[in-house]
């Protein structure tokens, strides 16, 4: 996998599935913009990116600030003279409740979070993206497909992004390539946070039985490489044993 030359811009990329995902296109030559809110941990990791060889900007910003997020990707684009792929990866899981007692602003701070901010993201990186014919990801979940109890709230703000996933796959699939990646269950803080409340299956499963941020982070890297036409506007379970012998990626 060859990136040399090539710029992205991941969000979330302070930790968990993001920071792989950084690390990965990294280490194939790509040059990494990172964004979240903590800005300590952001720079951890363009450090620790630089230190073994490769290019990374850390530029801290919370999601739902669209000017912030502007300036975000407009340093991204001069910094390294363009972009060629979006990875919308921020997410977050709260509120872990029944429908009947969450709130109505947890809701739709989630909906801000997970649908309406990598949307806005998006809206302000096509220009980039349809310049460079580039590509772009939303890391979306087996819960965009599958209710759990609980969940209403973040099964819900998947669907919804899978399904503005599969629009701009229609709007934009001429122009740049979209694609939809499932990580599975991966050990993250997110994991934390679920096995914490106790609720619903995914609570139960053992640390031990997560995957690595590396596994679905190498799944992610190879679509932004490959550009794979089969795969363009689909929701691609990148933990797919066939999808993984296809890319090369070891378990
Ligand atoms: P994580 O460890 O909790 O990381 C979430 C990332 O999102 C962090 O970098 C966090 O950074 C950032 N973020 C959260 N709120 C933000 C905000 N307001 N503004 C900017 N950045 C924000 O979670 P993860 O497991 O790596 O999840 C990454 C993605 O994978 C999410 O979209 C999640 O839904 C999806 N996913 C995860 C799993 C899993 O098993 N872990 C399974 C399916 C899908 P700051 O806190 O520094 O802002």
């Amino acid at each position: 996998m060859d990136l040399s030359g090539k710029s992205y811009l991941i969000t979330g990329a302070s930790r968990g599935i993001g920071k792989a995902i950084a690390e990965a296109l990294a280490a194939a030559g790509g040059k990494v913009a990172l964004t979240a809110r903590s800005t300590d941990a952001l720079n951890a990791v363009a450090a620790s990116i630089q230190a073994n060889g490769g290019t990374a900007l850390a530029l801290a910003a919370d999601a739902v600030d669209a000017d912030a997020m502007a300036d975000v990707l407009s340093q991204t684009v001069s910094t390294f003279g363009g972009l060629d792929g979006l990875v919308n990866n921020a997410g977050m899981i709260d509120p872990i409740a029944r429908m009947e007692a969450a709130d109505a602003a947890d809701w739709a701070h989630i909906f801000n979070i997970n649908l309406v901010s990598p949307v806005v993201l998006t809206r302000m990186a096509l220009p980039h993206l349809r310049a460079s014919k580039g590509a772009l990801v939303n890391i979306s979940s087996g819960a965009a497909h599958r209710p759990l109890e609980g969940w209403s709230a973040y099964c819900a703000t998947k669907a919804a992004l899978w399904m503005a996933t599969q629009a701009l796959h229609l709007e934009e699939g001429e122009a740049i390539d979209v694609y939809g990646a499932s990580p599975g269950t991966v050990d993250t803080e997110m994991q934390v946070q679920i096995r914490a409340s106790g609720v619903n299956p995914i609570s139960q499963i053992p640390r031990e039985n997560l995957a690595p941020p590396a596994l679905p982070a190498a799944g992610v890297a190879w679509l932004l490489a490959a550009r794979p036409e089969d795969l363009r506007g689909q929701d691609v379970n990148v933990r797919d044993a066939a999808f993984l012998q296809r890319a090369g990626i070891q378990q």
